[in-house]
């Protein structure tokens, strides 16, 4: 008999957010202007759970849902009781406030360790079920290291489950398949993905919710080691609006006018714009190569720039050369002299900050490489073209880490994209990807070479692998990065540290976040967002194998079957036309795309393909091989036709290079609107059929 302990989290309800939602000078979402919910995807996970435990059909087995969070965090814990909990927790206390991920996996585990012994009778059969990700954070960091905290199976993007011979299987998402696993051993910990079948409130279970008694826990009753701000890896240095997009995101209400695009699109090469992906910033030169060591021009903040050149400013005018002899009479005219511009804490950081020429950190620039189907990811290249251009600016070398079976041979492959070195660590253990022994590997071979900075894809994958190293080895990690870029914090005494910049709260705003109390800066950075280098066969570089002890045991995940992507797409294609869900079936899907290429082809000369979402794929309308996104395969065609597609970020990554986007869809409030060229609102029996009778008149 398994229990199920389900991590449920109150959010602010993304999907309202509104301008006023955000102080207009600093940026910070203001939470009370926000109604909060349940995380959809914890909603899912609890639902997941109750399919578990009815597959599994106990009576004694128990579900008990566990939250963080500020006394009224207990209308998420009602949510559970009203629906299928038998038992409920609450971690609140202003110590756990203001954690990271770190600060948040491991007073959660602490928690969980006290529900089993406390509520649970010590068991070993349970399993922690929890939403891959909260839309707040978008991290999806906090189960994986839960897990290994507890040093205990971690099953991530789980969508389905069976119960076979007493033991629980499950189907999840693996980039370019899908994989049936089972725990090696028990408790395990399991992130849902998706699961279609919501549960709803009954009116006993509501009644009963109401006057339920809830457990609560301080950080002193769990014991947990690392909490709140204090034992946080990582510091929000600020946070901005993101910036708008360069699509047009146009409504067309006329079939007519919609063909007139699409015949401008494809037939003369494009009409939209490419996203804007530069970031912004001079590339960093670090103090000790600067021409005055006054010059504090590559701070974070626009701020602490303009602080600095005020400070070098009356520096200058009072004919001061050495901040070390600086006395008390001259400190006292200084802060005259700003005219109540610096504060006295502020100016002494500021001239210690001038006294030290020091970088923060050492070591190399690591990219951990990913591969399957026998070739490197295109996030592996595409990273160490961003390592190269940090390495280079913090005067080191670039190193890239592969783990496989037989790796050896991507080798050249990694030089010649820009690295200087590659770490190989190869076992036959390492043949499948398995969260544990990749840890093993991947921690060992990083604490032994001591990067300064390591980069992982934020694919399945990495999003799996970079916490659960992160978390062994006391790193700060910042999640789905689309800017990096080094800079100085020098009022704290951090010089020539990571700025990792990343969308937060569903995209609505920005956060720039920097590493702290951690021997090594680790990320992970969204795909299609950096830029790979022209290979170069040049270049030379240092082949170094790392050998690690892997044993049987060290397995967590049983891989029962893994179903792979086979055939041939024309991904290079002029247009791709793709559906999703929206169509209907498989017939209404073929229909539909075959004539609208087909008319495109044919008026306009150009080479056509078709591609799908994942929901298409699963629901059988087309094979695997033509999915698109982040774990189908990313493009960028001049013109991508989105019909019945909600524009899932999933999604959207794997279509951003596209030239121009157009999306048909039946919701006027389907996400892809704001990120296409020209939509139009309508079925897709309904618009593609006229559509085709306009193309072929145009
Ligand atoms: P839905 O989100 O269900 O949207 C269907 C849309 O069709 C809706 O907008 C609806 O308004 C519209 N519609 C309905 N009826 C009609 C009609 N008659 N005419 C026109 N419009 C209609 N997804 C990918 O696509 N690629 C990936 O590579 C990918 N990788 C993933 C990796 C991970 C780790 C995870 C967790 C998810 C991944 N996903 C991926 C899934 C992704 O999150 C979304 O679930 C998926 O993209 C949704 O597909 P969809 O837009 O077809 O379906």
């Amino acid at each position: 008999m398994s229990h199920y302990i389900v991590l449920v989290k109150q959010v602010p309800d993304v999907s309202q957010i509104t301008d006023n939602a955000f102080d207009p000078k600093t940026g910070n979402l203001i939470r009370t202007r926000l109604p909060s919910v349940i995380n959809e995807l914890d909603a899912q996970g609890l639902a997941f759970a109750w399919k578990m435990r009815n597959l599994q059909n106990d009576p004694e087995s128990k579900v008990i849902c566990l939250t963080m969070g500020p006394p009224m965090a207990a209308e998420v814990l009602k949510y559970g009781l009203s629906r299928c909990a038998d038992d409920v927790v609450l971690l609140t206390d202003r110590a756990l406030g203001g954690a990271d991920t770190f600060a948040t996996a491991n007073p959660l585990a602490y928690g969980i360790r006290k529900i089993v012994k406390d509520k649970l009778g010590g068991t070993d059969d349970y399993f922690v079920v929890s939403g891959m990700q909260s839309v707040d954070g978008d991290t999806a960091q906090v189960p994986a290291q839960i897990a290994e905290e507890m040093k205990v199976p971690c099953i991530p993007y789980a969508t389905d489950a069976e119960y076979i011979n007493g033991k629980f299987r499950f189907t999840r998402i693996i980039a370019g398949g899908s994989q049936v696993v089972e725990a090696h051993q028990m408790p395990a910990v399991v992130t849902v993905a998706k699961y279609e079948y919501p549960l709803f409130a009954t009116f006993a279970a509501s009644r009963k919710a109401e006057r339920a008694e809830m457990t609560q826990w301080t950080a002193k009753d769990i014991g947990a080691d690392n909490v709140g701000v204090k034992g946080s890896k990582t510091r929000v240095i600020r946070v901005f609006p993101p910036g708008k997009t360069t699509r047009k995101c146009q409504e067309v209400t006329e079939v007519k006018e919609l063909a007139k695009l699409i015949a401008g699109a494809a037939g003369k090469g494009g009409a939209g714009e490419k996203e804007d992906k530069t970031e912004a910033g001079p590339s960093y030169v670090p103090p000790a190569r600067r021409e005055s060591k006054f010059d504090r021009s590559y701070e974070g903040t626009d701020k602490e720039n303009d602080d600095f050149k005020e400070l070098n400013r009356l520096l200058s005018e009072m004919k001061i050369e050495d901040v070390n002899k600086i006395d008390g009479k001259q400190f006292d005219e200084i802060l005259e002299k700003s005219d109540g511009g610096f504060h006295k804490k502020a100016l002494e950081d500021m001239l210690n900050a001038l006294k030290s020429t020091e970088t923060s950190y050492s070591g190399e620039v690591w990219v951990m490489a990913e591969h399957g189907e026998d070739k490197i990811n295109s996030a592996t290249f595409e990273l160490t073209g961003k390592a190269r251009e940090l390495a280079d600016s913090l005067g080191t070398k670039v190193g890239v880490c592969i783990a496989g079976d037989a790796v050896k041979k991507f080798t050249d492959e990694l030089i010649h994209a820009g690295a200087d070195k590659v770490y190989v660590i190869e076992d036959p253990l390492l043949k499948e990807f398995d969260p544990t022994v990749y840890r093993k590997a991947v921690a060992d071979c990083v604490a032994k070479y001591d990067p300064q900075i390591v980069l992982y894809g934020a694919t399945p994958q990495g999003r799996v692998l970079a916490p659960m190293v992160s978390y062994r080895l006391k790193c700060g990690l910042t999640a789905d990065c689309t800017g990096l870029e080094i800079r100085d914090s020098s009022r704290k005494g951090q010089v020539a540290i990571l700025f990792q910049t990343r969308p937060a709260l569903g995209g609505n705003i920005m956060a720039t976040i920097v590493t702290k109390d951690s021997e090594c800066q680790m990320a992970t950075a969204r795909e299609g967002v950096m830029t790979r280098l022209e290979p170069d066969t040049s270049r030379t570089g240092e082949v170094i194998e790392h050998k690690v002890e892997l044993k049987p045991e060290d397995q967590s995940l049983d891989i029962i079957k893994t179903e792979m992507a086979t055939g041939q797409v024309n991904f290079e294609a002029d247009v791709i036309t793709a559906g999703g869900k929206g169509m209907q079936d498989r017939d209404e899907f073929d229909s539909m795309i075959d004539m609208l290429n087909g008319v495109i082809g044919d008026k306009f000369g150009v080479s056509t393909e078709k591609g799908a979402s994942r929901a298409a794929v699963e629901q059988g309308f087309i094979d695997r091989v033509h999915q698109v996104g982040q774990t189908g395969t990313a493009v960028g065609p001049e013109l991508y036709i989105a019909i019945g597609i909600s524009g899932a970020i999933q999604h959207m990554i794997g279509v951003s290079n596209s030239e121009t986007i157009v999306a048909i869809n039946s919701d006027p409030n389907a996400p892809i609107l704001k990120q296409c060229d020209y939509y139009m609102i309508g079925t897709a029996d309904d618009i593609v059929p006229k559509l085709v009778e306009e193309l072929k008149e145009a």
